[in-house]
């Protein structure tokens, strides 16, 4: 069976992982986590980058610091991963589900528009497969209206919009480094802050409330609790691994679009007999390589197709159910139906995509794709 992902290893893991050991200092914040951030401050320009435990974590500290809180609306796509709504709904907020876009997943602006109310908190906006949301219509209309927006860059470490890395576009943004991601550590995850008073609430109550960062800066004599907090920052075995992957993130990320490129080439001849949308890539966007999807007709063809995928020994995933939709949610939702959302929940089949996925292995999946509609 060829498996959907396999995390990839660079093969340096150990080595720092000993490092952490002979350093004798293996809880947060030490010498890998600050690597690991200063890495990202500079690469992308940021003010402040804070390494967590996930980017689940990291959604909950941007929701923490932006003080979103009872009586607040918070506008999200529906389409997309549980952490980004559970972040807003655990402080309190009203969620309230956008619609993705007629040719693709990501949350359209004008679904966006419509929900703004003198109420609305955030946007938070998923940069589904490493595109990017049209953010200059976002950013404007948030702006005017004092709106804070926040990025789920959990897939789009790498990818850039109008040239600009993903997750550095709103006043926060978080990247993951779950073992399915482009760059992984097992678990992990970082918030990137673009806005100075943001930052300092946020280190802040990633100390778990105190003053701490900045007693170890030397700029002040003793640490206390100053503010609400949490433990959000990983141990430097994380960390450690973490910074095994970025010393190759970028031959990490060529092998992987080689890999996305090989498929967009092979499959275009499917979307130009009808018998599937590939993905779109919109002229401002650089994307990172981090889903290959088809958009199938139904949900019946994308059951056959699945099921025809593994009798050929290839697996074949879908993922998001509509939000508004779930068990959970469904009885809160006080908007109409969203149905491009529900369209891509039925509809959408990502193939197996990983930087090691060899020639051969892609050329099965491929024949097995193209010869389920007899092409
Ligand atoms: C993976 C993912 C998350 C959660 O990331 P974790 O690091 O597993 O917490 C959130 N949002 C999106 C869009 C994701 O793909």
């Amino acid at each position: 069976m060829i498996p959907f992902n396999r995390p990839h290893f660079t093969g340096r893991e150990l080595e720092f992982i000993q490092e952490v050991f002979e350093s004798g200092r293996t809880a947060g914040n030490f010498a890998f986590t600050r690597r690991c951030q200063a890495y990202f401050e500079r690469r992308y320009g940021l003010g402040k980058a804070l390494l967590t435990t996930s980017c689940t974590d990291a959604l909950e500290l941007a929701a923490l610091a932006c003080g979103i809180g009872p009586g607040d609306e918070v506008i999200l796509a529906s389409y997309g991963f549980v952490s980004t709504a559970n972040a807003f709904a655990l402080r309190g907020a009203g969620l309230v589900f956008a619609d993705s876009g007629p040719d693709h997943p990501n949350m359209a602006v004008a679904s966006i528009a419509d929900r703004v109310t003198e109420a609305t908190r955030a946007i938070v906006v998923t940069h589904y497969a490493g595109v990017a949301v049209d953010m200059d219509p976002v950013l404007a209309l948030a702006e005017a209206r004092g709106i804070q927006v926040i990025e789920d860059a959990a897939q789009g470490i790498e990818a850039t919009y109008k040239g600009r890395p993903l997750g550095t576009l709103g006043h926060l943004g978080a990247l993951s480094f779950h073992e399915t991601k482009n760059i992984q550590c097992g678990e992990g995850g970082l918030l990137m802050i673009n806005d100075g008073e943001l930052a300092a609430r946020a280190e802040i109550m990633w100390e778990k409330g105190t003053n701490r960062a900045a007693f170890f800066r030397g700029e002040v004599d003793k640490y206390t609790w100053v503010d609400l907090g949490s433990s959000f920052s990983p141990p430097e075995i994380t960390a450690a691994v973490l910074w095994a992957q970025l010393v190759d993130l970028e031959a990490i990320q060529r092998r992987r679009m080689a890999v996305w490129n090989r498929y967009h080439a092979a499959l275009a001849p499917l979307e130009a007999a009808g018998h599937a949308s590939l993905p779109h890539v919109p002229a401002q966007c650089v994307h990172n390589g981090h889903i290959y999807y088809l958009v199938l007709d139904s949900l019946a063809t994308r059951t056959r197709l699945t099921e025809h995928l593994k009798a050929k020994g290839v697996n074949a995933v879908f993922h998001y159910q509509s939000l508004h939709r779930s068990p959970y949610f469904a009885p809160r939702h006080l908007g109409g139906p969203l149905p491009n959302s529900d369209r891509y929940s039925d509809c959408l089949l990502r193939l197996p995509l990983w930087p090691d996925l060899g020639p051969a292995d892609q050329d099965a999946i491929i024949g097995a794709v193209a010869g389920f509609f007899g092409a």
